[in-house]
């Protein structure tokens, strides 16, 4: 219960909803509650007709009468349950809304660190299911509540006033009733939480194998794949079974609480009736117990149900709270706007992966000024795209600083650094979106001609206009599949799009041809004259013509300089350009 006070503020946020709903709520128990005594007095007129003085007339008048007010209740009662719904249920989905986006919006300041931590099913999970069970508890779970406690307030005063000791008989089994559906209804949350998690298993299992599917055909797995699903479904089956005769189970055995119920009240309200005694003094009364009952029965029993919502929502609550307590490591550490103009300093940077404790750097210092070219070669692993992670301020320097414009990098605006770096990762990310919105990702408000611009810097627009519907053409599960060339061009036209003051390209022309590569190079090399950039390669042909070129080994930077300084020098880079002179050669 201690979680589900955090939905609290949501409660004061929108008061007047709730207030107006808990007004409304009263307002149609009290109405609703005058039912019975009604339906109790049109039946006392009727069997006054059987007195042998009775004048007809007067009593088919009072009849009318009676009915009337039978119906005007009715309606009243209706129109304040509709107004009770749209307060209550409209704030629920209000409360709803705005949780997941709460729940959203930390699922984007948190940083890589948690989704390496986390499956994406679970996070999926936090944002739908979760929030689906809580929104049950801000809605009908309080309606409920609020309404049976109005209601059994209001309906025990008037039976009271009609017979203490009738009404005492009446509520003994109502306690039963609720307890008992707590049970069965918490029996029926566990085994549908339980048929959940199996049908999320077999979502998540199909997933992968539509996304491997090559793979599988290639490898002719079908059967096997067959069987394991057919094992999953087999479980899926069994479980919704189980699910099946519990809920049937929750109809009849409502009934026969309810009919118990009934037949208490007709048996003692009769024999007081008979005796005429303890103010059931006539057969109306008796109607009007039943139709009190009846008025208990359903909230009454809905507190059971009620009860085991609440439990799962609390549940679920845990679980959003747990999450949202998590502090991202990467914080904006202020609200003024950050000028970017491009040097970049490292001082003695060392930095590791906090996951799995490897030392990615070690002491690394260099330096570039506004407008330079940076080179970074060195084997996989060496530590090339931490330095471009850490001057995105991805993850912060364990030891040593990382400098922007003679500043502090975590002392700069993180948004603003963030808008002024152009990134190409190595694993070109490409959304199910159509050409043109991924290079525009980079611009949201981008020009035709400027997308276009873009991607012949990129040498991409001569294949893009070979697609038949060109910037059109669908990218992903519903579009075509690029080639790894060019999604890698069209993640360098969404860098150059951005016009950025630093421009990072990780590794992004290892599957593009020399050729291609070559043209690229020398587009970038007008388009980022006044920019900072830092190329990541394996491949001598993009560093050659950088200002300064340094080569990583396992964190460590064993050679800097120019292209020319460093073919001079024994050691990797020069191994590297002759092998790769040759290998040119031979093709
Ligand atoms: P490169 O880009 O030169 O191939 P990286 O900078 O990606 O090298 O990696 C340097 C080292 O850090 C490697 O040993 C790699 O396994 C490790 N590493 C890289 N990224 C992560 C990560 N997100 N979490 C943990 N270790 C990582
Ligand atoms: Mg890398």
């Amino acid at each position: 219960m201690k979680e589900l006070q955090y939905l609290n503020k949501y409660f004061i946020k929108y008061k007047y909803l709730f207030c107006f709903g808990i007004l409304t709520t009263i307002a149609a128990q009290i109405f609703a509650s005058f039912l019975p005594n009604l339906i109790s007095s049109t039946i006392n007129t009727i069997v006054s007709n059987f007195s042998p003085d009775a004048d007809k007339h007067l009593i088919k008048e009072k009849l009318f009468h009676f009915i009337l007010l039978i119906i005007g209740t009715t309606l009243l009662n209706a129109f304040l349950t509709f107004w009770t719904r749209q307060w209550l249920i409209v704030m629920s989905r209000h409360i709803e809304f705005d949780l997941k986006n709460e729940v959203f919006r930390q699922y984007e300041n948190l940083t890589q660190h948690f989704y390496k931590q986390n499956r994406t099913g679970d996070l999926m999970n936090r944002i739908s299911e979760d929030v689906s069970k809580v929104r049950m508890y801000v809605g009908p779970a309080v309606m409920y509540t609020i309404m049976t406690l109005i209601r059994f307030i209001v309906v025990v005063i008037f039976m009271y006033h009609a017979s203490p000791k009738l009404t005492l008989y009446t509520i003994l089994p109502l306690p039963v009733l609720s307890y008992a559906i707590f049970k069965l209804s918490t029996q029926i949350n566990k085994k549908s939480t339980l048929f959940q998690q199996n049908l999320s298993t077999i979502s998540s299992f199909s997933q992968e194998i539509f996304s491997g599917i090559r793979v599988i055909k290639a490898y002719s797995l079908e059967k096997q794949y067959n069987e394991k699903v057919e094992a999953l479904s087999e479980e899926s089956k069994k479980k919704a079974m189980d699910l099946a005769w519990l809920n049937s189970l929750f109809g009849p055995f409502m009934l026969a609480l309810i009919g118990v119920s009934n037949l208490v009240v007709i048996y003692f309200g009769g024999m007081m009736y008979i005796e005429g005694t303890d103010g059931v003094t006539d057969i109306g009364t008796i109607a009007a117990f039943i139709l009190f009952l009846n008025m208990l029965t359903f909230p009454v029993a809905s507190l059971g149900w009620v009860s085991s919502m609440v439990q799962e929502a609390a549940a679920s609550q845990k679980r959003i709270n747990e999450f949202l307590k998590i502090r991202p490591e990467i914080k904006n550490n202020t609200e003024e706007h950050s000028e970017i103009k491009g040097d970049i300093v490292f001082e003695n940077v060392s930095f590791v992966y906090g996951d799995t404790n490897i030392k990615a750097l070690e002491n690394v210092s260099f330096t570039i000024k506004k407008g330079e070219t940076l080179a970074i070669l060195g084997k996989t692993g060496s530590g090339k795209s931490t330095v471009l992670q850490l001057i995105g301020r991805l993850y912060d320097t364990t030891s040593g600083n990382v400098k922007i414009d003679g500043k502090e990098i975590s002392s700069l605006n993180l948004y603003d650094l963030r808008n002024s770096i152009g990134t190409v990762p190595q694993d070109a990310f490409l959304f199910s979106d159509t050409i043109k919105n991924n290079i525009r990702f980079g611009k949201e408000n981008a020009t035709e001609e400027e997308v276009i611009d873009a991607a012949r810097k990129a040498a991409v627009h001569d294949n893009i206009i070979n697609f038949k519907l060109q910037y059109e053409t669908m990218l992903g599960e519903r579009g075509i599949t690029l080639s790894g060339g060019q999604k890698q061009r069209v993640s360098i036209a969404r860098a150059i799009i951005k016009d950025p003051e630093i421009l990072l390209l990780d590794d992004c022309l290892s599957a593009v041809d020399t050729e291609t590569e070559e043209t690229i190079l020398n587009n970038l090399l007008d388009f980022s004259k006044d920019k900072t950039t830092i190329i990541v390669s394996h491949r001598v042909s993009s560093a050659k013509n950088a200002d300064k070129i340094i080569i990583l080994e396992d964190g460590k930077i064993i050679q800097q300089g120019s292209h020319n300084q460093l073919i001079n020098q024994e050691g990797y880079y020069k191994e590297l350009h002759f092998k790769q002179l040759s290998e040119k050669e031979m093709t």
